[in-house]
């Protein structure tokens, strides 16, 4: 294994992409590791590894159950505790998995000698495709999940900034006008979701143009894991993307690409830093080589 190798494929060593909409912090190699950290959405994705800088975090989705995504969400929980954070962070976990992360959960906690009496359950919040819920602590942002294609059930999701506007028909009025319409009980605005940033978990290639709604977020976070040529089949049958796919999605939105940035991750652990960015330069489209940044 070259130097480069090791530097790669260590989980702790986080890696940092800025976007128009939050800092993306965190690692995401297939197999090993993938936790995705945004502090100023106070957000946070899969939780394969637990860093310190996780523990202020006090939303986490879990996109499945694999473990290198899942492996530390507890430790999550624990490292607060200790550390004294008072307030119970919530676990957003896809329905179909919760009655199993739940008894992983307890299973843990009596495997630590946690007495039946003393276990309590986090904070978790069971989540479904299509529904849109506000975050505990910031009810100005909404996640809503949907449904992607993997080896076991898996999710990915959009979460949406959420305000209220002026409608149309009020934007010429003066404050006083306003404050005059509101006294009559007047609604005089309407609510506006922005999409910010959606994020695929582990996935087939096909379920990219089947959330093609996903490619309106400012930021992307979409998996990556197979690059070379000849990959594709592979990638199929291990419920993974292959970078044609997203060359494929790309080119068939063009202009419905919305994305300010998208971000690739979780690519396999064969592969070397040079060769992964070396893939991407070769095979994104040149209208989207500035959008699209690995987080290696
Ligand atoms: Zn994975
Ligand atoms: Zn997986």
């Amino acid at each position: 294994m070259t130097s480069e190798n090791r530097h790669i494929h260590n989980a702790l060593r986080q890696v940092k992409v800025d976007t128009p909409c939050a800092k993306v912090s965190g690692f995401s190699i297939s197999g090993l590791a993938t936790y995705l950290q945004m502090h100023e959405l106070d957000f946070a994705i899969d939780m394969g590894e637990c860093p310190l800088s996780a523990t202020p975090i006090n939303h986490v989705f879990l996109t499945h159950a694999h473990g290198d995504h899942a492996r530390c969400l507890m430790r999550h929980h624990s490292l607060r505790k200790m550390m004294g954070v008072e307030r119970d962070s919530v676990y957003y976990i896809p329905e179909s998995i919760c009655e199993g992360a739940k008894a992983w959960i307890k299973a843990e906690a009596m495997f630590e000698g946690v007495s039946e009496a003393k276990f309590r359950y986090p904070q978790i919040v069971p989540v479904k495709a299509g529904q849109r819920i506000f975050l505990e602590y910031r009810k100005d942002l909404a996640i809503e999940p949907f449904e992607v294609k993997h080896s076991i059930p898996s999710m990915g999701g959009t979460l949406y900034y959420y305000k209220k506007k002026l409608k149309d028909e009020f934007l010429g009025k003066t404050p006083a006008e306003l404050i005059e319409l509101r006294k009559q009980k007047v609604d005089i605005t309407r609510e506006v979701y922005e999409p910010l940033v959606s994020f695929t978990g582990d996935c087939l290639g096909e379920s990219l143009l089947e959330n093609r709604d996903i490619f309106k977020s400012r930021v992307l976070i979409t998996e990556c894991t197979f690059l070379d040529e000849g990959e594709e089949q592979m990638a199929h049958q291990k419920g993974h993307t292959h970078i044609s796919d997203i060359v494929k999605a790309l080119n068939k939105l063009d202009d419905e690409v919305k994305c300010d940035k998208i971000i690739l991750n979780h690519f396999s652990m064969k592969y070397a830093e040079k060769h992964i960015r070396e893939r991407i330069a070769q095979e994104i489209p040149a209208k989207f080589a500035d959008k699209v940044e690995a987080l290696i």
